[in-house]
């Protein structure tokens, strides 16, 4: 993929001048780890995207249910969009009448590597592939996790499944969806972030770093 097309989309759909989302660009990769975040995402619909590092963008899906331990459990994870890596430290209120209008809360993140250990191009030969099969390392996304791509909408837009892998993480014992719902940097709840409520300082959910400005630039380090 020509790097200077990428976040054409993205940018097309957004007005920068009224929405605090990064306007962003794609990035050389700087560190040695991939990274991934899950924003759960209040939109016209209640949605979770998963976003994968590669080749300077976040690969994007929307997963309606979002994840699930139960390896048993096929969760619909609709390609969309790439965005651009800074989008990672996105968490805000989406203005009413913009495009994703609605709150999102930075529900996980961390680094994710291919089950393989091939590195970087093994991701890109499994996202052409369509079998993606992936480690994450987060603080709620743990073990080995498979996303196959299973056909195109009549838009032309990949349908793809999120499935855990069978390992020692896999249970059919825990609704993670259910049971986390504050950010996990800034321990927010959805309505706190929509209400503006500045981050928790201390608690399970704060984080590593400093409070997190949707503005300011990431570290070039990987948090984790
Ligand atoms: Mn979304």
């Amino acid at each position: 993929m020509a790097r200077k097309r990428a976040l054409i989309e993205y940018r097309r759909k957004r007005h920068f001048d009224k929405t605090s989302e990064p306007a962003g660009r794609p990035v050389r990769k700087r560190g040695k780890r991939l990274r991934f975040v899950i924003q759960k995402h209040a939109a016209s619909r209640l949605h979770f995207d998963l976003r994968l590092e590669l080749d300077g963008v976040m690969k994007s899906w929307a997963v309606p249910k979002g994840p699930s331990y139960d390896p048993r459990v096929k969760r619909l994870a609709m390609e969309v969009e790439d965005h651009p890596i800074e989008y990672n430290a996105f968490e805000g209120t989406i203005p009413e009448g913009e495009y994703g209008a609605g709150t999102v809360m930075i529900w996980d993140r961390g680094t994710y590597a291919p089950e393989d250990g091939r590195g970087e191009p093994a991701v890109r030969a499994g996202f052409e592939r369509g079998d993606l099969k992936i480690v994450l390392r987060g603080k709620r996304m743990l073990g080995g996790w498979v996303l196959v791509r299973t056909r195109r909408d009549a838009r032309g837009r990949a349908q793809w499944l999120l499935i855990k892998h069978r390992d020692e993480v896999a249970t059919a014992d825990i609704d993670v969806v259910a049971e986390a719902t504050t950010s996990v940097t800034t321990g927010r709840t959805m309505e706190e972030i929509a209400a503006g409520v500045s981050a928790r300082r201390t608690g399970a959910g704060a984080s590593r770093r400093k409070r997190p400005s949707p503005r300011r630039r990431r570290s070039t380090r990987s948090t984790s």
